[in-house]
């Protein structure tokens, strides 16, 4: 257990307790209220979270507000050289950070380097600071003048999290809101809070100064108090659909700049003349890595022409074959589910779906994984002949449930994919330049794959759904987010030793 983890106070019943990490220290606050944090794989509390008030976000805001001043007129290269202590500490312990992932989230040990590995280059991008708050500069604009644009950072921005990614969406944000001169609070997710405090002490060995990265635990009560906090100049969240338009509509309604990423319902299509082996082992990847629980996580396949049966039984038995179990065990591809809500919702929305007519091809409800009895499995489920008015078609289901549509042609498929309400992922499986060409240019969703059925962005570009899968202006990480996490400023100089004309009275026109 790391020394952070460790510190924190050991309670009477042998659970682990993770605080705040507030002014550079784990902080307790003032709060009296607790949230069990599961090992969803033993189905048992294995630690408590300190759910923070409304105070002690306060005081995160107090200290991110005081350290502001001096790390936003700390050079970019030398924030920059903060961040590459910090890299280097992130490539070194990536294990550590990856076993905090396994043990709370529940995904498997390979699952979870790849995670961080993804939030790794997410500070790789954030380096190169000084290079990307480079602004434009006009020579003489007009006789002695000259103009140029720079960008500023806003102040403490804070980020919202969800537990799916505990550590890697923490990081699309705050390596770059910090190299961009801002001061930080996160509010992570309470089913799996501890990455947050790995990667805070990691930060202030790598010499970040105190106060300029917070972490508030809690629940609603303090996103709301981050929605309202006058000293909050802008929020990043990610999380469900439902609540990122309240964060949106609230956080907006309070003056802040906001990005809020949500749900999805991933689409991959198969076009007839795919390969279709190659199809089947994209779509049991997409669709059941990490249980299912990715928002870029293949959710229907939509069959086109006569594809549908050959891809069912090309499906089935990769479906049904899929090892799972605890994370660290030899093998597991799959995890058990967050929490035992999560898996009681999908289990009976598989239900529900069977009631509406589609056929359980693979029924992963009733999954038991030896040694692990009370884990909150669910097996992976393969439900064929799903209709849109489904349920299991309009919902996101996060978990690992693949729907099978079958469409007639390739028109029908893009129709299907743009009424969704979702527009997060799409992929699309053919050998026909001319029709995915076509496909990635028509279709309404954030993010297209040709042939590649996680179409994530790199760091260097920036991620980001369509419709009801991100409310606000900005995408994620990348250039968008140097973008988000700045304001532009526009400046214009003469010298008084330059030529004068006197007082002018008309609009000035230039040249
Ligand atoms: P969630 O919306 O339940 O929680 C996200 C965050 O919001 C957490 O920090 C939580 O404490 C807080 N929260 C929860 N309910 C709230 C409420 N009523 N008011 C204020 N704050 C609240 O999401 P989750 O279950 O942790 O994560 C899964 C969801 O996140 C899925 O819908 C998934 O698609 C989505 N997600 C989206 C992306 C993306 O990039 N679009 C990435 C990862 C996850």
């Amino acid at each position: 257990m790391n020394q952070v983890l460790s510190e924190s106070k050991k309670i009477a019943t042998g659970l682990y307790e993770v605080a705040h990490w507030i002014g550079g220290r784990v902080e307790r606050g003032s709060s009296a209220r607790f949230a069990d944090i599961y090992n969803p794989a033993l189905g048992m509390p294995q630690g408590r979270l300190i759910l923070g008030t409304e105070t002690d976000l306060d005081n995160a805001v107090s200290s991110a507000a005081a350290a502001f001043p001096s790390w936003a007129q700390t050079p970019p290269l030398t924030r920059a050289r903060v961040l590459f202590r910090f890299l280097e500490l992130a490539q070194v312990r990536r294990v550590e950070l990856a076993e905090c992932l396994v043990r709370e989230h529940g995904k498997t040990l390979p699952d979870a380097l790849g995670e961080v590995a993804r939030g790794i280059e997410m500070i790789e991008f954030a380096t190169g600071i000084p290079q990307l708050l480079k602004g434009e500069f006009t020579d003489q604009i007009a006789r002695g003048l000259d103009a140029w644009s720079m960008r500023q950072p806003l102040g403490v921005v804070a980020g919202i999290t969800p537990f799916n990614f505990p550590a890697m969406v923490p990081m699309w944000m705050y390596p770059l809101a910090l190299a961009c001169g801002n001061t930080f609070v996160l509010k992570p997710s309470e089913r799996d809070p501890s990455a947050s405090l790995l990667m805070a002490q990691w930060l202030k060995e790598s010499g970040l100064p105190d106060g300029v990265f917070n972490v508030v635990q809690g629940d609603k009560s303090v996103v709301d108090a981050i929605l309202v906090h006058p000293q909050i100049q802008a929020v990043s969240f990610v999380g469900s659909t439902n609540v990122a338009e309240y964060i949106y509509r609230t956080g907006t309604a309070h003056g802040k700049r906001v990005q809020a990423l949500g749900g999805a319902k991933n689409h991959m299509v198969v076009m007839p003349d795919a390969d279709l082996d190659q199809a089947a082992d994209a779509l049991v990847g997409a669709a059941y890595g990490s249980a299912g629980e990715r928002c870029m996580a293949i959710s229907v396949a939509v069959a086109v022409g006569d594809v549908g049966d050959k891809l069912a039984a090309a499906l089935a038995p990769k479906v049904a074959a899929l090892k799972i179990n605890e994370g660290h065990q030899e093998g597991a591809e799959m995890g058990p589910i967050i929490t035992a809500q999560a898996k009681e919702r999908i289990e009976s929305l598989i239900g529900k779906g069977v009631a509406q007519g589609a056929r359980a091809v693979v029924d992963g409800r009733n999954c038991r994984v030896a040694g692990f009895e009370n884990g909150f499995f669910v097996g992976g489920t393969l439900l064929d002949h799903v209709r849109p008015d489904m349920i299991v078609y309009r919902e996101e289901i996060f978990g690992p449930v693949l729907c099978l549509v079958r469409v007639p042609d390739l028109a029908s498929a893009v129709q299907l994919i743009n009424s969704h309400e979702y527009g997060n992922g799409v992929a699309m499986y053919t050998r026909d330049g001319g029709v995915a060409r076509e496909f990635v240019r028509n279709i309404q969703v954030g993010m297209v794959g040709v042939n590649v059925p996680l179409p994530v962005p790199m760091a260097f570009n920036s991620f980001g759904g369509w419709k009801r899968s991100l409310f606000g202006d900005h995408h994620a990480y990348g250039p968008e987010a140097v973008r988000f996490y700045t304001r532009h400023k526009a400046v214009m100089q003469r010298w008084p030793d330059s030529v004068s004309k006197g007082p002018e009275f008309a609009f000035p026109q230039m040249g």
